[in-house]
């Protein structure tokens, strides 16, 4: 976690006023599901959502926990009598720290629409360009070279506007989530002055088509051949189709062989519903579209991408594998890491080392779309 300091120095850079800029606000589902959440932070204030009320104000670093009840929230704070809301704003000097992450932004809390009875939705709402802070470093290591940063920074930038854009045509409580499915956002923790640069350097900067913002999705390692989203997800985009990539190949994720016992892939299969009883075998020969799993009353024929969602995807790294099953185990050589579709994070730090700019970067993944300023 960043020290207070370091905390304060970023939060100062942040102080650009964002609303003048044409910028505006997503609002990030950080925590879903739980009974109860702990936030703190410097001069924490807690206001109701409905009539803005301050029900709480700490002075120094202060805590609060906030729990259900019935329709409501319940927020207990040491030495202040117990107050109810049915939804909640916290905010904080610097930022929010919210049980083990660090927020920049508000956040709201209310219930969880999609949650068991009982269960607590925190979302965290900031500046677009400042979500992009938290997002550009948790996608890819501060470390990396500057112009795979900014690459990356305009992919994020449009992707979440074209999330926050369809998210709130269906009116849903919150623009993105901030899992591996969605973006990896980490909230503060992640942010390095190289980010910083790299976010504010292409400030505004977004990838369309035809007038249009491209859907820019981006995975940690192609394996050689990015794929199509015709083949990974049934729908032709024009500009997402396969481009070879050599720049990868620094990735252990390249080219990888996995050993799985047949009874741990079927215990998942099962678990999925994918099959109904125990497998008798898992094969997969190089080149086929389908996995063949082998049942006692027969066979049947998988997409590799639902056998990845059923293994896991961090413990299958992509689809594009091949398999055969050698007694009790099954052995599984496969390539790249991730869906494939759009840019390759590897192959973008490979073509930065080797000299390319951002906009090269871009337009070698997204060919055909071009890069323009939103803001
Ligand atoms: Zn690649």
């Amino acid at each position: 976690m960043m020290s207070s300091i370091r905390l304060a120095a970023v939060a100062v850079l942040l102080a650009v006023p964002s609303r003048a800029f044409g910028e505006d606000e997503v609002r990030i589902a950080i925590q879903s599901g739980s009974a109860a959440v702990t936030v703190s932070g410097k001069s924490l204030t807690i206001f109701d959502a409905e009539v803005g009320d301050a029900l709480f104000r700490g002075t120094g670093k202060a805590q609060a926990k906030l729990t259900r009840e019935g329709e409501l929230l319940v927020i207990q704070a040491p030495g202040l009598p117990v107050r109810k809301a049915k939804r909640v704003l916290v905010e904080a000097i610097d930022a929010v720290y919210v049980d083990k992450g660090v927020y920049f932004g508000r956040l709201e809390v209310g219930p969880d629409p999609d949650g068991k009875k009982g269960a607590i939705l925190v979302i965290n709402r900031l500046p677009l360009e400042t979500y992009l802070l938290g997002i550009v470093g948790s996608e890819m290591s501060p470390a990396w070279p500057e112009e795979a940063l900014k690459a990356q920074a305009v992919a994020a930038r449009t992707y979440a506007m074209q999330r926050r854009m369809m998210m709130r045509a269906a009116h849903k409580p919150y623009d993105l989530a901030s899992t591996v499915l969605s973006q990896v956002y980490k909230g503060a923790e992640r942010i390095r002055p190289s980010v910083i640069d790299a976010v504010r350097s292409t400030r505004g900067e977004v990838l369309s088509f035809d007038h249009e913002l491209a859907e820019t999705l981006f995975h940690s390692t192609c394996g050689g051949e990015t794929t199509s989203a015709k083949s990974a997800f049934g729908r032709a985009i024009p500009y997402l189709q396969p481009r070879r990539c050599e720049w990868c190949k620094a990735s252990n994720r390249y080219a990888w062989h996995l050993s799985f016992p047949l009874s741990e892939i079927s215990t998942r299969l099962e678990r999925a519903r994918l099959v109904r009883s125990r497998l008798e075998g898992f094969e997969r020969p190089g080149g086929a579209s389908k996995v063949a799993v082998k049942e006692k009353k027969g066979q049947r024929n998988l997409s590799p991408k639902e056998v990845r969602a059923a293994i896991g995807y961090g413990d299958l790294y992509s689809d594009r594998f091949s398999a055969k099953t050698v007694g009790k185990k099954v052995e599984i050589e496969g390539k790249g890491f991730g869906h494939g579709v759009g840019m390759c994070q590897w192959g973008a730090k490979g073509m930065a080392d080797a000299g390319k700019n951002y906009r090269q970067i871009l337009e070698h993944y997204y060919a055909g779309a071009k890069v323009r300023r939103a803001y």
